[in-house]
Formats: C-alpha cells, sequence, structure tokens
C-alpha cells in the first residue's frame, strides 16, 4: 500500500466531513473547505517528506487570525481544529481500509498532528500574550491621553476665568469705593456678596492653577527658614472663625521637631496644612476634636492632623488624592469653607500632596472607614526631610550656613 496514494484517496470525504462537522453556513463553509485543502496539501507533504514543519506557515497563518470567520466559528481554536481533523482522519481510515493498513496510515500522518498541535498551542499562547499586551498598551495610551486632555482642560479653564474674574473683581471694589459714605447701604451689602462670590471664584481658579502646575512638574518651591509652630499658631489663628463657629476645638501638642528650623516653602507649606486643617473642620461634626502633633524620625519630621470626624473608606483613602477625585454627592457640594460635609472640587488634598512632594515628602491618611455616627476619625500623616542645608547655595550664604558640599 503506498501512503500518499491512499491519503489522495480519502481527501475529498475528509474536507466534506471536517467542512460539514466544523463549518455553520454555505459562505462560512466554502472558506473553510479552502483552508482545509491547502492543510491537507500541506499534510500530504509533510507525510512524504518526513518533515511536519510543511504545516507550520499555515498554522501560524490560523493562530494569528483571531477573528478568522471559518476558524473561529463557534470560538474554535486551532488546537480544537486539529484535534477535530485527527479525529476524522482516524475515521475515514479505519471506515475505508483493514485494519493492518489502517494503522499504517494513522502512524504516518499522527507525528505531523502531534508536531501540529504542539505548534498550535505554543503559538496561540503568544499570539493571546501579544493581543493582551497591545491591548493593555492600548488602554494605558488612553489612559494617560484623558489625563493629559484633563490637565490641559484645568490649566486653559483657570487661564480663561481668571480675565474676567480680576474685571468683575476690579470694578465691584471701584464701585464700592465710589459709594462710600452714600447713604444707599443697600448697594452696598449687594457688592459686599459679589466680592464675597469673587474671592470663592479666585480660590477655586488659584486651585485649578496650583494643580496644573502639580501636573506639569512646575511647582516652584522658594525654599527658606520655616518653623512648624508659627505655621500651625498662623493656620489656628486663620481657622478660629470656623472653629468657633462649629464649636470645635483645635489643640496644637508640642512636639520634638516643631520647634525646629527646617528649609522649605513657607508659603506653599502653609497652604498644604491649611488644607488638612479645613478639611478635618469639614468633616467633623460640630463640637469635635482636631489635634495637631507630631515626631521627630531620622531625618524626617512626621506631622499628624487627626480629627473625631466621620472618617474616610479604605477605598477612599487611595482615591482623595487624585485630582477630582473624590467628588462626592453634588448635592452636598458647598463652596462654604467650614460646613460641616461641605464637600468642594476635591482639589485641596491633591494640592496637599503634590506640594509635599515637591518638598521630598510623602502624604497619607489612615482611618478605620467611614461612619457618619460613630465618627472614627481620619488622621493625615505628612513626612517632610529635615536638613539643615539650604537648597539653594545663595540662599545659604545669605543666610551664613555653608552650602551643601561647600
Ligand atoms: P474637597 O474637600 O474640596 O472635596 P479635598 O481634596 O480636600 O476636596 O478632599 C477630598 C475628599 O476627601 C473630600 O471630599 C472628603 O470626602 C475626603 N476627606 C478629606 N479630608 C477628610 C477628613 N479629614 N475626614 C473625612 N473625609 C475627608
Amino acid at each position: 500500500m503506498n501512503i500518499p496514494d491512499t491519503l489522495k484517496e480519502i481527501r475529498p470525504a475528509w474536507v466534506r466531513r471536517n467542512a460539514n462537522s466544523m463549518a455553520r453556513g454555505a459562505g462560512v463553509r466554502e472558506n473553510f473547505q479552502d483552508q482545509l485543502e491547502r492543510f491537507y496539501e500541506l499534510l500530504l507533504q509533510a507525510v512524504e517528506s518526513g518533515d511536519p514543519a510543511w504545516i507550520d506557515p499555515l498554522l501560524l497563518e490560523w493562530c494569528n487570525a483571531p477573528t478568522q470567520s471559518a476558524l473561529r466559528e463557534g470560538d474554535r481554536n486551532v488546537s480544537e481544529v486539529l484535534n477535530r481533523m485527527l479525529l476524522t482522519t482516524y475515521e475515514l481510515v479505519r471506515e475505508d481500509l483493514n485494519s493492518q493498513d489502517a494503522m499504517e496510515v494513522f502512524g504516518a500522518v499522527l507525528p505531523v498532528f502531534t508536531h501540529g498541535l504542539e505548534k498550535a498551542a505554543r503559538c496561540e499562547l503568544e499570539s493571546r500574550i501579544a493581543f493582551i499586551t497591545s491591548d493593555l498598551a492600548q488602554s494605558q495610551a488612553r489612559m494617560e491621553r484623558l489625563d493629559q486632555s484633563k490637565s490641559n482642560f484645568i490649566s486653559v479653564a483657570a487661564h480663561e476665568l481668571k480675565t474676567p474674574l480680576t474685571l468683575v473683581e476690579g470694578y465691584s471694589a471701584m464701585i464700592r469705593e465710589s459709594l462710600k459714605g452714600d447713604p444707599g447701604r443697600q448697594a452696598d451689602a449687594m457688592l459686599e456678596g459679589i466680592q464675597t462670590g469673587v474671592r470663592r471664584l479666585r480660590t477655586l481658579v488659584d486651585d485649578m492653577v496650583d494643580v496644573s502646575l502639580i501636573d506639569n512638574n512646575l511647582l516652584d518651591l522658594s525654599f527658606q527658614p520655616v518653623w512648624l509652630n508659627q505655621l500651625f499658631a498662623l493656620i489656628r489663628n486663620e481657622q478660629m472663625g470656623s472653629l468657633l463657629a462649629r464649636r470645635q476645638t483645635l489643640t496644637i501638642q508640642a512636639f520634638p521637631g516643631m520647634e525646629q528650623m527646617l528649609f522649605a516653602d513657607p508659603e506653599r507649606l502653609y497652604q498644604a496644612f491649611r488644607n488638612l486643617v479645613s478639611n478635618a473642620i469639614k468633616y467633623t461634626p460640630d463640637e469635635g476634636r482636631i489635634t495637631i502633633s507630631g515626631r521627630m524620625l531620622p531625618g524626617f519630621v512626621e506631622v499628624t492632623v487627626a480629627d473625631s470626624g466621620i472618617g474616610i473608606s479604605l477605598e477612599d483613602q487611595q482615591v482623595i488624592f487624585e485630582k477630582f477625585g473624590q467628588l462626592g454627592d453634588a448635592a452636598l457640594h458647598s463652596s462654604g469653607k467650614s460646613k460641616f460635609k461641605g464637600g468642594g472640587p476635591g482639589l485641596g488634598l491633591p494640592i496637599a500632596r503634590g506640594i509635599i512632594e515637591a518638598h521630598g515628602g510623602s502624604i497619607w491618611v489612615e482611618s478605620e472607614g467611614f461612619d457618619e455616627s460613630a465618627c472614627p476619625g481620619s488622621t493625615f500623616h505628612v513626612l517632610l526631610p529635615v536638613s539643615s542645608e539650604a537648597p539653594d547655595p545663595k540662599l545659604a550664604s545669605l543666610l551664613g550656613i555653608d552650602p551643601p558640599g561647600g
């Protein structure tokens, strides 16, 4: 018996049977039949030459065409197709030949299929990995573009809002000035209202500008000697009105390091801690307690701002430091600075983080969770590097301190 000739004889039945069992629909079947003919041709070459690698190019083509409908119909993968074809071959040789010849023919095609199955498994795995990798890269690029457009939007919007804001601010101040001494005090009260609104808008626009500076790594720090105790005292004074209105206590607990001179940007550091304290006021019920404390660590000073407020859920602890990360319930959004749970635009913590990180420090929060009735509280930790050297050599010589490395 000549094996290639026998294989050629069963070819039409083999193609028909495989097409019928694997492809649904006339159009699909026709296309699939072409593929089966191509495969069979290569199978013959492989058997004749004794080199199973003849089928490799077609297998590669199949593996890398994940949407090829004829093969993928019913989500069939290449290994399943090969298995099905092997089974058909077995059925046909058993039906048409005596058992001796059947074993011989089957023995000749088996190594080709074994080789094919191994190849298909490997290349399917590789193509799947490549597909997932490229999908992942695409999603990442999309996220980056989105983040970039968010940051572009902030910087354009902030810039666009600034000009009209300055006009409204200036003209209302001028009208107010010109009405001074006027008995019609009603107009004065209205102008006061406009100016309050403008001040809040100004704060928002300034925050947007800061976020965009931080996003673009453009936050410029002006390093000067800073004493934390002075900074905290200033914050307490500034927040006194809100603390009294909410009948809350703010305790500043002395700790080693609080009186030590640090090199930092005082205005920016003030801004960061003020955001933490004003949040503590906002998210703590009336009569609650807020405590600023800290400790000295090797090379660092750690400041904690703790409150007896509503706390923060574990999942929110990750997102609140992202810009617009925590928008909360829009109905609770309030432009008031100290109203209980009066959510803002969600820029305070991202700015605080940007400032602290620009100083080489880090910020995080600890809270047992969010519970408005039990009020587990939140503790914000700020780690700041302590350096006795001014980062700016000019400033160092001005202060009579040896510049670093000098
Ligand atoms: P905003 O206060 O403008 O919403 P922030 O960036 O300052 O934005 O804060 C983000 C969110 O983090 C807040 O909306 C609030 O849900 C939560 N948060 C911040 N500080 C506290 C705190 N001390 N206690 C409870 N939740 C807080």
